[in-house]
Parts: C-alpha cells; structure tokens; sequence
C-alpha cells in the first residue's frame, strides 16, 4: 500500500486530499481545491519538507515515462516520476550512469531536482542540478513554463533545490556520466580518528566516489573513527560487464520494532563490529556498483527499525576552513548524549557551484547522522549543535530536516526572500509554513 509519510516518519501528516496526476498532458484541478498543494513522489525526504499537513499532495509516482534516450550523447528525458533505479536499468547496460546518485535509488527524478540531491562525486560532479538541462514546470495558474539555464532562468534557478514550492515539473533532460562498466573498482581504508578522516578526504580529487562511515559514539581518542571508502567505475573485465547491478532484496523489516532496541549498547555493540569487520587497515576490490552506492536499499524499510516514534536526520556542512572544530564539537556532543545512530556519513563537498537558490551543498565538510525522536531532549539536542552550525557559517539540509527554526533557515540560505518571489501561490509545505513564520 502506498504510504504518504515522510522516510523519518517524524512528524507525521494528515493530507486533505491525495491527487494522482497521471498524465503530462492533463492539470490537476488547482482551481477546485481550496487548500494548498505540494508534489510528493516516494517519500524518501526525511522530514516534513515533502508533506502538506492539512493541504493535499499532488502524487507524482503515475508519471513513469521515458520520453527520450540519446545513447549517442547521453541525454536523456524522462516525466518526474521516472525513479533512478529505472533509470539504470535503462542506461547502464548501453554505458550510462545517472550523473549523481544519493543513497537510495528509489528517488524520482522530480525530487531529485526539488532537493537538488547530492552523491558520493559532488568534490567533482556537483549537485544533481547541475547536469539538469531543461525542465517543464505546471504553476497553478495552468500555464506551462519550459525552464533551462537560458530561458526563464530565474524560475530555473528557483525550482532547483526549490522543495516542489515553485510548480509541478512534469518532465526533465538530463546529461548522463559514460561509464567503462557495471562496477566499481573500491577501497576501503580503515581510520582512527576526525584528523585522519580530514587528511584522507584531502585525497578526494585522485578518485570519483568518496564517503566515510563514522562511529559517532566513539569517545575521546576514537572520536570519529570510521570506514573511508573511495571508488571509481571500473574497466570490464569481460563483454557482459555491463549488465545492470540489480540483485533483488530478499530482506525487509516487517514491522515497526520496538523503539528501545536501538539504545547506545546495542548501536555501540554494531560500530563496533561495522568498524572491525575489516582486520586489514585497507582492502581493495571490484564490487556492484548496487551495494557501493545503494547498501541500505538491501534492506526494505529498514526506517521501521527506530520502531512508531520514528526518527530524524541531522545532516549540515560547515565550511572547510576552520570545519574540524564545529564537526569535532558536534560529534562530542552527540556521543555525550548517547543517542547517535549506527547510520552516521562523513564527506567533503567540493567547490563546484549549485545552480539553485536554496541548494544545500556548498563547499565544505558534511556529516549526516540519524537520531531517534525521543521528545524534547531529542529536539533540545539538535537545536543545539544547529547553533555549533551556525556559529561556524554553516548549513542544515531541509531534505532531511523537521524542526530547523525560522532564523536558522534564514541565516543557512540567504537568498530565501530571492527565491520566495518564486513560489507559487498555491503550493505550500509542513516545512515552508515551519520556516516562513515570523
Ligand atoms: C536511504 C536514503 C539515503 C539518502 N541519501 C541521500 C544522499 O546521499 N544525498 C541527498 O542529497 N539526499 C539523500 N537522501 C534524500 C533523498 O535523496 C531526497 O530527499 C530525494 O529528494 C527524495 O526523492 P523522492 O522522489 O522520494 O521525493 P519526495 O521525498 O517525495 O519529495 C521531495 C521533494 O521533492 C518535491 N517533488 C517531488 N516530485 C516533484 C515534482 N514532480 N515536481 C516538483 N516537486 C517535486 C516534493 O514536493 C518534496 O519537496 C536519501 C534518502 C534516503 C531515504
């Protein structure tokens, strides 16, 4: 059953109404409603940007289609429901790959663009938006505007990273990433602490794909201890080298678990393992670029482990110079609280610019961690390290985001009132509310 709730489950919606759009060609009927309304696609949005509680959602998964593939040059056009798992399952048997991917591929193309996602090769890709060529966007008012880097460049702008608040893409181009082969030549380095994490992302720009796991309830001389990985497409070996990775998930969890599983024994007990289960302090081999890229889509609804309450993601970047104190004063505090997750990524973004407004990623360090929602002290924590964030002229991403306030919004993403003019007026988000009150 389709679900319309949000990948932390926190917090949780109640829509007005949930509207299939089902073909390009058609509009939802805007003038009908009189509540607001917001594009949803899978959900994979941690937090409450991609709810409307009390509004309705414009359910975007019935537009499937592929429009066009140049496997020539690369391009591709597709409606915004196209998820990046179909996506390569098309391309990376004729040499393709999606120019970005996040974490999981069961993302739409139109969330994608609407969070402006990043990947493991941002220090040398940049954000998704920035291989994003032109797009087609309905407003609410019925008309259909065609958005690319040189015409209507604002509305362009303003929809990449916009959080579906400026209109309904119903169909993007995108410049996809040739690609030798299906998999992915990788090392894994193991590291003792932040200062050994800083000086092996200095090595970022010798390899394509880079991100490391961190033990965020590591202490003292351990703090920030974790698993490096780098990779880059590897050459094939053999003819069939590029088949699609695709293995098919056999597990899936269930049910909610109870909450009081996850608690810093038993998350202390799998770091400890996770961060053991390499003896050699570096391995190296040819992997499926599945497990590389997507290792927890092997699990499905693996979100159920944090059990009804849900949980949050806390993902910000703060800039490079100057970067290992706020991150080392972050991780300090989420270890003193015992409450981090096993579920913790560290990564260097690079220099390339995000061409949208509200992108989050700018250059510098970033880490993402999942935290069980536990009430108040969970709230009161994260308001804490984002004061740690802002001090240091950082960000939080909103994708992941349900509780930054309105002045942190606005402190992380200066060009708001910019990019407000945009929005059009009968779209609107739980979160947009959140950070629009005064
Ligand atoms: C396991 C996991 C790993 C992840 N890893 C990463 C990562 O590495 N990097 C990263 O950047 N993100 C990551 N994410 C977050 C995820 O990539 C983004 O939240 C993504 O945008 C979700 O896409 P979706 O299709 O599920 O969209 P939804 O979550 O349904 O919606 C996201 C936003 O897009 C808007 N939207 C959706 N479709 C349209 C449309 N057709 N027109 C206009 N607006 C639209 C919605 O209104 C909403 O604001 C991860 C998420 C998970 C669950």
């Amino acid at each position: 059953m389709r679900r319309y709730e949000s990948w932390g489950r926190f917090p949780r919606a109640t829509h007005a109404a949930i509207i299939p759009v089902t073909w390009r060609s058609e509009s939802p009927p805007f003038a009908d409603l009189d509540t607001s309304v917001l594009p949803f696609a899978y959900g994979r949005s941690y937090g409450d940007s991609c709810l409307n509680d009390g509004g309705a959602l414009l359910d975007v998964a019935p537009l499937k289609r592929f429009i066009a593939f140049d496997h020539v040059n690369g391009t591709l056009r597709c409606e915004a429901g196209v998820t990046l798992a179909e996506i390569l399952d098309l391309v990376v048997p004729r040499g393709w790959f999606p120019p970005v991917v996040p974490g999981t591929k069961w993302v739409s193309v139109g969330g994608a663009i609407a969070n402006d996602i990043h990947g493991k090769n941002h220090h040398v890709a940049g954000t998704f938006g920035c291989h994003v060529t032109c797009f087609e966007l309905l407003r609410s008012s019925g008309e259909r505007v065609l958005c690319s880097p040189e015409e209507n460049a604002g509305l362009f702008q303003a929809t990449i990273g916009g959080l579906g608040l400026t209109g309904l893409i119903l169909w993007a181009e995108i410049r996809l990433k040739q690609i030798p082969g299906a998999s992915i030549f990788m090392e894994r380095i193991r590291f003792g602490g932040l200062e050994e994490f800083l000086e092996l992302s200095a090595s970022d720009t010798d390899h394509e794909y880079t991100v490391a796991w961190v033990d965020c309830l590591a202490r003292r001389r351990r703090l920030g201890r974790g698993l490096f990985m780098r990779g880059d497409h590897a050459q094939p070996r053999r003819p069939t080298a590029l088949r699609p990775a695709t293995t098919p998930s056999r597990l899936s969890v269930p049910f909610d678990l109870p909450s009081a599983l996850l608690n810093p024994l038993t998350v202390s007990a799998f770091n400890m393992v996770y961060y053991w289960r390499q003896l050699r302090a570096k391995t190296r081999k040819l992997v499926p670029y599945d497990p590389f890229f997507f290792p927890l889509d092997g699990i499905h609804d693996w979100n159920r482990l944090y059990g009804r309450p849900g949980f949050l993601q806390y993902q910000c970047v703060v800039p490079d110079e100057g970067a290992r104190g706020p991150i080392r004063t972050i991780l300090e505090r989420i270890s003193r609280a015992r409450e981090a997750s096993f579920l913790a990524v560290l990564k260097r973004f690079g220099s390339v610019p995000s061409p949208g407004l509200l992108s989050f990623p700018r250059p510098g360090i970033t880490l993402a961690l999942d935290v069980r929602y536990r009430g108040a002290p969970t709230l009161r924590l994260l308001d804490d390290l984002d004061e740690v964030v802002r001090a240091a002229g950082g960000a939080v991403y909103p994708a992941k985001d349900a509780r930054m306030s309105a002045d942190s919004f606005r402190r992380y993403f200066p060009a708001w009132e910019t990019f407000a003019a945009y929005v059009d007026p009968q779209f609107s988000s739980s979160f947009w509310r959140r950070v629009q009150a005064a």
